[in-house]
């Protein structure tokens, strides 16, 4: 993704995409101080825009850094880089980190911090998993404890795992991986939360030790606009044998339906595609 046309927006300025580069010596790139955003605008407009602003600013708090950009110059920035590489429809990806400085140690208050924002056109998250189902792999790794990290900041840290658990779930063929929690709970994905449906009520795992996504958030509105009864609640996984259907929420997957997790199958069902469509049609109103 580096070496193409496009403009960037970078501490302020809209500069070339290939120019958009950062020190070695950046503290982020030793010690993952960075945070960041994944939006997606329809029909020109970021659904949420203002709510993934204010996510970055707590991200970052989170971290111990302050962001040199408002929420507002942040929400102006991205309609910027959106009309500079002329898309209304698309990926935006903010990130700030800190930067190389004063400091090369763990500490890092007297470096900058930067921010930058990015947006391209990406598809469906997941592939034709989007209509098939997704198949998902169980990570063997576990969502930590909020006592151990951060665990709802947006930050590059949390990614580590999802990174290398997503690499063994697509060498099995499967679309992403699921994590259990610390506790033995069923948590999230890679990079979006997960609802599943028995009885024509929907169960979805309470966001206690994960990040509480916007799209998550969307969905159990939708939910019970439609009068559906949403137990956000601790899931063991033994209870996904007895759910019928299964789906994933998030900016970049949007509603996903899920056809297997391990040994347990789903099927795509009425509600899901119902939920899917009308995902689809409230975020392009
Ligand atoms: N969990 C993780 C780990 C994620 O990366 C994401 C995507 N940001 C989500 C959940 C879903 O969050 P959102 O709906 O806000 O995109």
């Amino acid at each position: 993704y580096d070496d193409r046309d496009g403009k960037i927006w970078m501490d302020g300025k809209l500069i070339d995409w290939r120019a958009a580069n950062v020190h070695i010596l950046s503290h982020a790139l030793h010690y993952a101080s960075s945070v960041f955003e994944g939006e997606r605008a329809y029909n020109g407009r970021i659904f949420k825009s203002r709510e993934h602003s204010e996510r970055l600013h707590f991200s970052a708090g989170e971290l111990d850094f302050q962001i040199p950009w408002t929420v507002d110059e942040i929400e102006a920035a991205k309609q910027e880089v959106l009309t500079a590489n002329g898309l209304t429809d698309g990926y935006v990806r903010a990130v700030a980190w800190r930067g190389a400085g004063e400091d090369m140690g763990v500490a890092s208050a007297r470096n900058p911090v930067h921010l930058v924002i990015a947006a391209w056109e990406w598809g469906a998250y997941y592939g034709d998993a989007k209509t098939r189902g997704a198949r998902l792999d169980i990570s063997k790794w576990k969502r930590p404890s909020p006592e151990t990290i951060p665990v709802h900041a947006k930050a590059a840290g949390l990614y580590m795992i999802c990174t290398t658990s997503k690499h063994v779930a697509e060498a099995k063929g499967c679309s992403d991986a699921l994590f259990m929690d610390y506790r033995g709970y069923v948590a999230e994905a890679t990079g979006a939360n997960i609802f599943f449906v028995k009885d024509g009520e929907v169960h979805t795992p309470l966001p206690d030790c994960f990040l509480n996504g916007l799209t998550r958030q969307t969905v159990i509105g939708m939910l019970k606009d439609r009068q559906i009864k949403v137990h956000e609640r601790h899931i063991m996984p033994e209870e996904m044998e007895g759910f019928e259907q299964c789906w994933l929420t998030g900016t970049a997957a949007e509603v996903t339906p899920v056809g297997q997790i391990g040994d347990y199958n789903f099927e795509v069902g009425a509600l899901t595609r119902e939920i899917a469509e009308g995902y689809e049609k409230l975020v392009r109103s």
